[in-house]
């Protein structure tokens, strides 16, 4: 089953792709120019397997520098949550008068409409606080469990760090898939950035 996007998604994901590539061709063709017109002065080898070498490391520093095509294995999909669990690990900072750090993270365990199984974890809360700020922490923890629940559906969008949880109903605040903004559940398009607001599922 494929996903059927909305027109502007569709566009943004051809445009995170063209970002990602179109750095990677420009300094490939830089490099591939510099080379061959300067390659002799760049690298006086005179040992030809050496020179080679030298050649083919140039030319794959822009793959490293710019991430393709590793950046590229990324894809929209949507899924169901089968499984919530959250962390809440905490401790202590070295300081003179120690603080309370702790990181809440949401681990997602989604079927994907594919079938596949993908595990998803979302760093809700980063805090360093004193230690009554930590109490009123915990009780958001049931704040989450209410935020992700099992059989929740959940969209991913090739190209951005987050997922997003569609929703049917006309309840609470929905999360745009492309900037992460918090929009009212009757916007059609985010508020902030313009796209469509995923809400329901588009598999048909
Ligand atoms: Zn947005």
């Amino acid at each position: 089953m494929k996903l059927k996007l909305p027109d502007d998604l569709k566009k943004y994901t051809v445009f995170t792709v063209l970002k990602r590539v179109i750095p990677c061709i420009v300094l490939l063709a830089l490099i591939s120019v510099l080379l061959c017109f300067f390659g002799e002065r760049i690298f006086p080898a005179d040992n030809i397997a050496f020179r080679g070498m030298l050649y083919a490391f140039a030319l794959a520093l822009p793959f490293v520098i710019t991430g393709v095509p590793l950046k590229l294995f990324d894809s929209s999909w949507q899924g169901k949550i089968t499984a919530v669990d959250i962390k809440d690990r905490w401790g202590f900072t070295n300081e003179a008068i120690p603080r309370v750090y702790g990181k809440i993270n949401v681990n997602l365990t989604v079927e994907k409409s594919n079938g596949d199984i993908t595990f998803v974890e979302i760093n809700e809360r980063t805090y360093t606080k004193f230690l009554h700020y930590r109490v009123s922490e915990n009780r958001k923890n049931e704040h989450f469990l209410d935020k992700y629940k099992v059989g929740d559906r959940i969209f991913h969008l090739y190209g951005t760090k987050h997922v997003v949880i569609l929703k049917d109903g006309n309840e609470g605040p929905v999360i745009c898939a492309v900037c992460r903004r918090e929009n009212d559940i009757q916007n059609d398009t985010c508020c902030d950035c313009g796209h469509t607001i995923v809400k329901s599922g588009f598999i048909r």
